[in-house]
């Protein structure tokens, strides 16, 4: 095993960052075989208590969830020792080790492999604990859906996308466990102001979904107004002083109104809203009319494979990733809510220009699953550059000859030699200044291997 690191390491030690790469499957490996070695502990250990319990007096647990045997308590204490960690690792530890080879087998077989990180293997396994067992099952065929006879999908997308599909699996499968979940953070809501460095205060808190989705909105719109009335702070600071203004919404009657006074080219409101304290405005004056919000886009991804448990696809809010059909109803139920199936993405768009219109933007957005199409980036792609494949005027504003990048990563493009091509249209096809190839498609990233 030495003999062979050390040929392994000095055969590529021209380039450490490829060596580096490289480790990343024999790691994945190696845990796997660091948890073989800690399934086979535990499973002695709850055939023969007397393994790990000294004075009979220990309880069990199936920590691993439906389907994985129960485990003497101490055992885990052993584990915790001998591993050097905490408690609470330790359990974690040990119920994700019997998650994995008990419910999970799949996943366990391509982390040995060297295919699936251990982080990944371990979000899965902590994330369907609380599946029945066909159901971790479907998940995991999901999950483990290759491309070209090797990559599987749990490995070729972003964490933050990769508990957006768990996140969904549950709440399609467990919609009332979810529920309860969901009531049990509401109902732990809470909003504190306390003093802050000199002149500020530090507001720290938790709102519904919903709320912040509206909230978010809102604190744009007005940061917006002031922008358009001249003022030159930055949006963040015009964000925080727009949270401001909530404090009495009167304040957002007045700024509105010398909004459309300025858009009608009028200057009768001569108004500095910054010198108006709230004890300024009358405070039997009628309560603010209100200024619609910009549209909250919700979006439907049907699933045509639906059985009788899963009637419904599912849902997911622009920045905020997979809602359960209680938190997708509540938004429903507000009045500015655009619903938008994700269909259609096969319809041509040209824009006149240079300019991508929002509607380009949008799906491009959708085909890569709303993500920048650099190689596992989570960034989203609205608010993103529209990078021109070939160069505009050659190249047109088309899908076909653009895509969605990041800030860093058009910087990447521009500047470091990153080179991308459209293989077909969604499907992007990176080089990078060393000449490693990725595809990029829906989300997900694959290396290619000469
Ligand atoms: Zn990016």
């Amino acid at each position: 095993m030495e003999q062979q690191l050390e040929v392994h390491l000095s055969s590529l030690h021209d380039d450490p960052l490829e060596a580096a790469a490289s480790m990343t499957g024999s790691l994945a490996s190696m845990e796997a075989e660091q948890y073989a070695y800690l399934a086979e502990f535990l499973h002695d250990c709850a055939e023969d208590p007397a393994l790990s319990a000294f004075d009979g007096g220990e309880r069990r647990f199936a920590y691993g969830g439906a389907g994985t045997p129960a485990i003497p308590e101490f055992a885990v204490t052993q584990v915790q020792v001998q591993l050097g960690l905490s408690p609470y690792a330790a359990q974690r530890l040990v119920a994700d080790v019997m998650s994995l080879t008990h419910r999970l087998p799949g996943v366990l077989a391509a982390m040995a492999d060297g295919q699936v990180q251990a982080w990944r293997a371990r979000m899965v396994a902590t994330a369907t604990r609380d599946l029945p067992l066909a159901d971790v099952a479907r998940v995991q065929e999901v999950l483990l859906e290759g491309v070209r006879g090797g990559v599987p999908l749990v490995a070729r997308i972003t964490r933050k996308r990769l508990q957006q599909v768990l996140d969904q699996a549950e709440m399609t499968v467990l919609p009332e466990g979810v529920a309860e979940e969901i009531e049990h953070w509401l109902a732990a809501r809470d909003v504190t102001i306390r003093p802050g460095e000199r002149g500020t205060s530090v507001l720290s808190g938790t709102v519904s979904t919903a709320d912040g989705a509206r909230l978010t909105h809102r604190l744009t719109q007005v940061a917006d107004w002031w922008v358009e009335l001249g003022d030159t702070r930055t949006r963040s600071v015009l964000r925080s002083v727009a949270l401001g203004m909530l404090a009495d919404p009167g304040m957002l009657d007045n700024l509105y109104a010398r909004v459309c006074a300025h858009r009608a080219g009028q200057d009768l409101l001569d108004l500095d809203l910054s010198d108006v304290a709230p004890s300024d405005l009358d405070p039997l004056a009628p309560a603010p009319s209100g200024h619609p919000l910009p549209a909250t886009v919700l979006y439907v991804h049907h699933e045509p494979d639906t059985t009788e448990r899963k009637p419904g696809g599912c849902w997911s809010l622009d920045g905020h990733g997979a809602l359960s059909a209680d938190q997708a109803a509540e938004l429903v139920g507000h009045s500015h809510v655009t619903l938008k199936p994700v269909i259609d993405l096969a319809a041509p768009i040209q824009c006149p220009g240079y300019v991508a219109s929002p509607r380009l933007k949008e799906h491009l957005a959708l085909m890569n699953a709303g993500l920048c199409t650099f190689p596992y980036c989570d960034q989203p792609a609205i608010g993103g550059d529209y990078d021109h494949r070939q160069p505009y005027p050659r190249g047109p504003t088309t899908k076909t000859n653009g895509h969605l990048l990041c800030r860093r990563h058009h910087r990447a493009k521009t500047f470091a030699r990153w080179r991308v091509q459209s293989v077909t249209t969604g499907v992007w096809l990176w080089t990078s200044p060393t000449g490693d190839h990725y595809v990029v498609t829906a989300g997900t990233t694959t290396p290619l291997v000469p």
